[in-house]
C-alpha cells in the first residue's frame, strides 16, 4: 500500500503566512491545475499547490487542518484526477459539512470544496492573473519560523474540547481523531467570523456553520445490537476504541461512542452472532460532541473454571471452558493423520 501524501510542509508554509490564504490542492500528475478564484476575491492571495501524490488518499484531518492553519479555503482539484471518483467519495461529507447554507454561490469561509470540470479552455494562454503553483513537498518558509520563532497571533493546538490529551495519545492518533480534533478546533472559534462576510476583508475561518452539521450525515454509524453475546470481539477489532464493554454486577453493558466512530464497518464484519446492524449514518452534530449510545445489556455471570464474564444461560461454564470439559482431547487431526489411523 502507498503511503498517504504528507501535507506538513503545506501546513508549516500556511501558517507561516501574515494573512489567510487561498490553496488549490492538485495531485503530481495534474496536467494544467487552475486555482478557480472569482476575479471578485483576488484581493486574497491564491495559490496552487502540488501534492506529493494522490489526492484519493490525502489524510483528511490534514486537509481540514489546513483550515485550521489559517487557510480561508481549500478546493481540491479533482478534474484532472485518475480517481476522481475515489476522491470525491472520500471528501463527500466534509465538502457537504462546509457548503454554505446559502448554496455554493454564497461567500463564507472556512470553505472545503471539490472542482471536478476542467475551467473552460482559454485558448492556451494563462490569465494574467494565473496564481502561482508550487510544490508541496518543498513549501518555502520564512527565517523566523525556520528559526523557531513563534507568531502568538496563530493558534494550531488541535485538540477537540471533549479530548484530554492522554485520550487522544491513547487512540493512537487515528485519521479520524484527528479529523474531529481539527473540526473541533474550527467549531470552537469565534462564531461571529462565520458570518457571510466581504470576500475583501478576510479573517481566520470559523466554522464549520451548527446548522449544517446538524442537516449533514458524517462518516460514521449509529448502531443498534439484538442477540449480542457480550463476547467483546467488537470492541477488540474497532480501530477507534469507540466500542466499549462495561462489566456491572450481573451485566454486561455494550455501548458506542458516537463521536469516535469513523464508520469503517469493522465491528459488523467481525461480530461472531452477526449481532450488530446500522440504525442510520450519524450527523456531523453528533459526531462533534462526546455521545455515548447504549446498544446492549447482556446477562452474565462468570464462568467457574476461567473467571470470564459470560452470557447467563444457566450453566456454570462459559460455552469454550464448557467445550473443553466434554472434549479434554478435542482437538481434530489432519485429515491425512486421521485417515492413517483408521
Ligand atoms: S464502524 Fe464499528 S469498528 Fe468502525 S469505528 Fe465505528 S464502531 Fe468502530
Ligand atoms: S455485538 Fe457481537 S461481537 Fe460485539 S459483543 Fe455482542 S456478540 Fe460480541
Amino acid at each position: 500500500m502507498s503511503t498517504p501524501p504528507d501535507l506538513g510542509a503545506v501546513r508549516a508554509w500556511t501558517r507561516a503566512q501574515a494573512a489567510p490564504v487561498r490553496l488549490a490542492l492538485a495531485c503530481a500528475e495534474h496536467p494544467d491545475p487552475r486555482s478557480p478564484r472569482p476575479e471578485s476575491e483576488a484581493s486574497v492571495r491564491s495559490l496552487v499547490v502540488r501534492v506529493p501524490g494522490c489526492l484519493a488518499t490525502v489524510p483528511r484531518s490534514e486537509v481540514v487542518g489546513l483550515l485550521v492553519d489559517g487557510a480561508l479555503d481549500v478546493v481540491l482539484l479533482l478534474d484532472g484526477c485518475e480517481r476522481r471518483d475515489a476522491a470525491l467519495d472520500r471528501f463527500a461529507d466534509l465538502t457537504a459539512l462546509f457548503t454554505p447554507a446559502g448554496g455554493p454561490g454564497r461567500v463564507t469561509s472556512p470553505r472545503l470544496s471539490a472542482v471536478v470540470e476542467p475551467p473552460p479552455s482559454d485558448g492556451g494562454s494563462l490569465p494574467a492573473s494565473a496564481p502561482v503553483v508550487m510544490n508541496g513537498a518543498s513549501m518555502p518558509l520564512p527565517r523566523r519560523t525556520m528559526l523557531g520563532a513563534h507568531d502568538p497571533g496563530r493558534t494550531t493546538t488541535a485538540l477537540p474540547p471533549h479530548a484530554t490529551e492522554a485520550e487522544i495519545a491513547e487512540d493512537g492518533g487515528t485519521d479520524h481523531a484527528d479529523l474531529l480534533a481539527a473540526l473541533s478546533v474550527l467549531m470552537e472559534r469565534d462564531a461571529s467570523v462565520l458570518m457571510e462576510r466581504d470576500a475583501h476583508t478576510p479573517g481566520p475561518g470559523a466554522g464549520p456553520d451548527p446548522a449544517i452539521a446538524a442537516a449533514t450525515a458524517g462518516p460514521g454509524l449509529l448502531l443498534r445490537a439484538s442477540r449480542c453475546t457480550a463476547c467483546a470481539v467488537c470492541v477488540r477489532t474497532c480501530p477507534e476504541a469507540a466500542l466499549t464493554m462495561r462489566i456491572e454486577t450481573g451485566a454486561g453493558v455494550l455501548e458506542q461512542r458516537v463521536d469516535a466512530c469513523s464508520g469503517c464497518g469493522a465491528c459488523l464484519e467481525s461480530c461472531p452472532a452477526e449481532a450488530l446492524s446500522v440504525r442510520r449514518r450519524a450527523r456531523w452534530s453528533e459526531q462533534l460532541r462526546p455521545q455515548v449510545l447504549p446498544l446492549a445489556v447482556v446477562e452474565t455471570r462468570v464462568c467457574a473454571r476461567c473467571g470470564a464474564h459470560t452470557p447467563d444461560r444457566g450453566a456454570d461454564l462459559c460455552e469454550v471452558c464448557a467445550y473443553r470439559r466434554a472434549n479434554p482431547f478435542g482437538s481434530i487431526l489432519p485429515a491425512e493423520i486421521a485417515g492413517a489411523r483408521a
